[in-house]
């Protein structure tokens, strides 16, 4: 009789495989344990609304107040996990307490990559990942007039939209000779900078921080110095080995788990940002930072619990606002070998189509909402238009769909 479900992180994921697990009619006990001592949120609204002041504390949140109580989750708040017993399928809490599982699900995230200089974790840098650090940069930001942001990927160009709205000087340091190179073609990255110099943003693109001194000084690897009143870094997280490391638990960049998020151990699942799982869309062993895989792998690892195994095989998508900027991204555009833009009549508007091997494998979409839709559903049905029908706009890439 399957008893105790241990959920271990009430982030996108962890909420979800609660929710799923009772929907799908689990009927034993959910204990769903968070580090935070806040209410379960969702995290993209942070950097998206809570902290340009359109968003609320309350309205981000993912239930209502009487939602974990009604559903016989038992939330435990501000308790952390230190140490996993797979042999006596028990779990150790910061509190000294012990919990029992028949079942458990990993869904500990990520953590902010840290900078360091000479040896040293850099001072008064701050980071975005949760609401407690929402909260510090919400208080920071009111009096700041400079803000060096390192790092110009999503989090670290949100914060900068975010700050320019609020009529701060902003700086972007860059150690790309692009923005958001990893991840975007050029002509996207283009658009983001023009977007960002337009608005005011200085914007040092192939030049790496050397030293920040006490949060007032960012030093340059040029030898210049900039003067500062708050330092922001997106830099990219890591997934901490801490709570896996004596467990027996396989790791590798990750929480290595198969295609039911399994994990080596029996009975231990791990889903969301902290998995390292094979990526049917990559066709490569990756972890994936998103909403959409830490809420389809929650689904996955509940319906493996039900005895109802699905296989992981969601399309990934992700996406980011910066001003009137709505990018969308579908697939994984990792080892295309063509990149095709589908333009609309209005500027800014525009879609990229990536072909490899004369097959669709991602389209990223910019203020083109439809195409990003549309773009899900052809990948998941692994349909892909031809270039020559990608490349015109008159072609309705819809048609290709069957009814
Ligand atoms: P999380 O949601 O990070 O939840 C993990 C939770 O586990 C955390 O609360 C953590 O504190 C807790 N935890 C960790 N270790 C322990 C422990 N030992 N004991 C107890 N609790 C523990 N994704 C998108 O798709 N689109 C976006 O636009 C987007 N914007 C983002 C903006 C910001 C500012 C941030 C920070 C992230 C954004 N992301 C976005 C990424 C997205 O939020 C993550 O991919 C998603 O939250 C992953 O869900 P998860 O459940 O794996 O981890």
């Amino acid at each position: 009789m399957k008893k105790r479900i241990v959920i271990i992180g009430a982030g996108h994921g962890g909420v979800q495989a609660a929710s799923t697990l009772r929907e799908d009619g689990f009927a034993g006990e959910i204990v769903l344990i968070s580090d935070e001592p806040d209410a379960p949120y969702q995290k993209p609204p942070l950097s998206k609304g809570y902290l340009q002041g359109k968003q609320t504390a309350q309205a981000i949140l993912f239930r209502s107040a009487n939602y974990y109580d009604d559903n016989a989750i038992d939330l435990r708040l501000g308790v952390r996990v230190d140490d996993i017993h797979p042999k006596e399928h028990q779990i150790s809490l910061s509190d000294g307490s012990k919990l029992d599982y028949d079942y458990l699900i990993l869904a500990t995230g990520a953590c902010n990559r840290m900078l360091h200089f000479n040896g040293q974790k850099a001072e008064k840098v701050h980071y975005l990942r949760n609401f407690a650090d929402a909260k510090v940069i919400e208080e920071k930001i009111g009096p700041a007039e400079h803000i060096v942001i390192i790092g110009g990927g999503f989090i670290g160009l949100e914060l900068a939209a975010l700050a320019v709205e609020k009529d701060k000087k902003v700086t972007v340091i860059e150690t790309e000779d692009r923005l958001m190179k990893r991840v975007l073609p050029e002509a996207l990255s283009n658009v983001f900078y023009d977007t960002h110099k337009e608005h005011g943003v200085e914007m040092l693109l192939g030049v790496s921080v050397v030293d920040i001194i006490d949060g007032k000084k960012v030093k340059l690897g040029d030898g210049k110095e900039l003067e500062t009143d708050l330092v922001l870094a997106g830099i990219g997280v890591i997934v901490e080995t801490e709570l896996t490391e004596n467990s027996g638990i396989s790791f590798d960049n990750g929480i290595v788990v198969n295609t039911f998020q399994q994990t080596n151990i029996p009975n231990v699942y791990a889903i969301g940002d902290c998995a390292n799982h094979y990526n049917p869309f990559a066709k490569k062993s990756l972890r994936l930072e998103s909403v959409q895989n830490a809420v389809d792998q929650a689904k996955v690892a509940a319906a493996h619990i039900m005895d109802k195994p699905i296989e992981y095989n969601a399309v990934p998508w992700f996406w980011t606002n910066q001003y009137h900027l709505k990018l969308q991204m579908a697939g994984i555009s990792f080892g295309f070998d063509e990149a095709i833009i589908r333009q609309s009549p209005k500027p800014e508007r525009f879609s990229v189509y990536y072909f490899k091997e004369g097959q669709l494998i991602a389209v990223d979409s910019l203020n083109r909402p439809a195409d990003h839709l549309n773009a899900r559903k052809l990948l998941a049905a692994g349909i892909s238009p031809t270039k020559d029908q990608a490349t015109d706009f008159d072609f309705k890439l819809n048609d290709l769909l069957p009814d």
